[in-house]
């Protein structure tokens, strides 16, 4: 199977206006593109990431108000981990205490130092202080230095009550790698591997049982280059009896899904086209973007949105 790392990384949240506020202002990601829920389409499909929403940056939303909170523990990703300089970390203690971020006490990880902070819904995040080469240019942003800004994903972490069958499926399907283990953490990557390549699979007995609601990973999706190594993929998939869904087309990206045996949900997302498909890349996030069988019924979907003034 033809993967490339981290795709983008869809959670669930409540207050549409809490969520921009917090990933724009306060981590100083881009607004990319605010769309809506092609399965709800009452409900917005809110993304952040670099610039352009390159793959592998794009952490997104789909804002519920007033849904419950979750629970992150097993059979869900359990952390999404953005990658930062090495030298950014007290920057980013210093920032998230002075805006009352709730965080963690700072801890090591194969080497990296890990800050752990929250979202308003109390999503777990974490900011690697990684000392690998990580060339992505952060997205810019009136808040953060450049010299400090997140480069895009550095992993994401899985909760497992067991990893066997994960792991399985992640190195003899996926053509994932073990390259590291640490405690109860074992370090996967694939292709080039580096920051926005690694999935950690932890088997900590202290984890809860994860319970899906606002604040925990709906899914993670893969790259995949091509509309071919897509569907190159979704035949590998099929042979070995895991379900899988047909190939949909969330216009900024082709995506198939299936659950890993833990239950997690992954995609697999195609590189192209991307996020300037409907708007210009200086001006995404700007315009409702609407897939082109949702286009004929956009008053009704404008009218029935939440409203969400953007003016970042
Ligand atoms: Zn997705």
């Amino acid at each position: 199977m033809n993967l490339l790392g981290l795709h983008h990384i869809t959670a669930m949240a409540s207050d549409p206006r809490a969520n921009f506020d917090f990933y724009t202002r306060i981590l100083g990601l881009r607004f990319i593109k605010k769309s809506v829920n092609q399965d709800d389409p009452g409900t917005y499909h809110l993304y952040y990431g670099d610039y352009a929403g390159s793959p592998g940056t794009a952490l997104t939303f789909f804002p519920w108000p007033g849904l419950r909170r979750g629970r992150p523990g097993t059979g869900q990703a359990y952390a999404t981990a953005f990658s930062i300089p090495a030298a950014s970390l007290s920057f980013w203690q210093e920032r998230l205490a002075k805006l009352s971020i709730t965080t963690e006490p700072v801890a090591t990880r194969f080497g990296d130092q890990v800050l752990t902070a929250f979202d308003p819904d109390g999503l777990r995040l974490e900011l690697i202080a990684t000392h690998e080469p990580d060339p992505r240019s952060p997205a810019p942003s009136k808040n953060v230095p450049e010299a400090h800004g997140i480069r895009g994903f550095h992993s994401s972490t899985l909760g497992l009550i067991d990893a066997q069958a994960t792991a399985t499926v992640m190195t003899k399907l996926m053509g994932y790698r073990l390259v590291g283990k640490e405690g109860l953490r074992a370090r996967y990557t694939v292709a080039g591997g580096g920051p926005g390549s690694y999935v950690d699979l932890l088997t900590d007995p202290a984890l809860p049982r994860g319970l899906n609601g606002a604040g925990t990973i709906h899914h993670v999706a893969f790259r995949t280059p091509t509309d071919a190594s897509q569907s190159q993929a979704h035949s590998e998939i099929t042979r070995t009896g895991l379900h899988i869904s047909p190939i949909i087309d969330r216009a900024y990206f082709k995506s198939i899904y299936y659950r890993e045996p833990a239950g997690v949900l992954f995609e697999i997302a195609t590189d192209q086209p991307g996020f300037a498909i409907d708007e210009p890349l200086a001006t995404l996030g700007t315009k409702l973007g609407l897939p082109p069988l949702l286009e004929p019924h956009r008053a009704e979907i404008e009218a029935a949105l939440p409203p969400l003034v953007i003016n970042p």
